[in-house]
């Protein structure tokens, strides 16, 4: 049985239609979804009888749960346990500015790079959309707060998922859903070009970030084996595209790894890589995993590739850290428990 958190308003609202229901019973539904949260049919007590015995023979009203929690001071990590038993992950961040989820989109990871706690372990299954969904409704009822921010930066590849998670877009921006506004999301995807474009051509306003790690394809499909399909001459020039087609800056995101990607040469070559861009590249550093060898960049010389990109007029930040104690970090979940 579909779940009812799978639609988006439109899909809903032709539900309905086929019930013979008046389309503002959509946006109803959605109130009792996302304003008030409630957690059955029978409480949407401004439907019919006869519509709810309808909804509740067609749809399922199935909810992920919480495992555990593990708090730091400025983050909270989530284990949520599926309907099948499998296990995901996701992160709330306090930033000055608000409060920010990291939500995961599948169940593992095919894309298997080098470095990726996500990756060593293979891909499951695709989450549904009910699945992405619920770990934001579950962390605002747990705080009895709003999110303010997503990122989709936990465990998968977003573009792997792309229909659920397109539709997971929608929900969480639409004002009767979530109401998050799209300047507010981000999705991150390792280069999946196909995908990409199919995602500029959405109207969404909604922020991209591309997983770089790499200024040259003998290092970057090292680190990450979809560069062999998507090599990053392709990859650039698929983001310059999209940077004229939506008018939207892109976020590069580089993750720092001692003695791998982190000489000035690396820098130098990044710089020539995004000259005229518009782009702001992230410079993350790395945490430490223990079944994987990488190490984090030392700070002076994240301090200076930082400089020299800015010398060659890139805009450039370096990632505050969250959650490193409590292996909360976005790219750090794991989706199996306890190990
Ligand atoms: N699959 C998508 C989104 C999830 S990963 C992607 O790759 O973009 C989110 C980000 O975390 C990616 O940039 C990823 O490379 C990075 N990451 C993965 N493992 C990490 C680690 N141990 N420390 C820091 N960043 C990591
Ligand atoms: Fe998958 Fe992203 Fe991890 Fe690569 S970095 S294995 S794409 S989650």
């Amino acid at each position: 049985m579909n779940n009812i958190y799978n639609y988006d308003y439109d899909e809903l609202t032709t539900l309905l239609e086929g019930y013979n229901e008046k389309s503002y019973r959509c946006k109803q539904i959605w109130q009792w979804l996302y304003q008030k949260k409630v957690l059955s049919f029978d409480e949407m007590t401004n439907l019919s009888k006869d519509l709810i015995s309808k909804l509740k023979n067609d749809l399922s009203f199935d909810y992920i749960k919480i495992k555990t929690k593990q708090e730091s001071d400025l983050t909270k990590k989530y284990l949520f346990e599926l309907t099948d038993g499998n296990y995901i992950e996701a992160v709330l961040m306090m930033h000055d500015y608000g409060l920010s989820v990291c939500v995961s989109s599948q169940v593992g990871c095919n894309m298997g790079c080098a470095f990726c706690e996500s990756g060593r372990l293979k891909k499951v299954r695709n989450l549904e959309t009910y699945e992405i969904v619920e770990q934001i409704l579950l962390i605002e009822r747990d705080l009895n707060k709003r999110i303010d921010s997503v990122v989709i930066m936990g465990i998968g590849e977003p573009f792997d998922n792309y229909d659920n998670i397109i539709r997971f877009l929608k929900i969480i921006n639409n004002p009767y859903g979530l109401a998050i506004g799209a300047r507010h999301i981000t999705v991150s995807t390792s280069g999946i070009i196909p995908k990409i474009k199919e995602f500029m051509m959405l109207p969404l306003q909604i922020n991209l970030a591309v997983s770089l790690h790499a200024p040259n394809d003998e290092l970057r499909s090292r680190l990450m084996p979809v560069n062999k399909a998507y090599p990053l001459n392709d990859l650039i020039s698929i983001l310059k595209e999209y940077i004229v087609k939506t008018n939207r800056r892109i976020t590069i995101e580089y993750v720092m790894l001692k003695g791998v990607n982190d000489s000035d040469e690396h820098a130098l070559e990044l710089a020539s890589l995004l000259k005229g861009m518009n782009v702001y590249v992230n410079l993350i550093p790395y945490n430490e995993t223990s079944h994987i060898e990488f190490k984090r960049a030392d700070k002076d010389i994240i301090m200076k590739f930082y400089d020299l990109l800015k010398r060659k007029g890139i805009n450039v930040t370096i990632r505050k850290e969250f959650g490193a104690g409590i292996d909360a970090a976005c790219g750090q979940l794991r989706a199996k428990e306890g190990e």
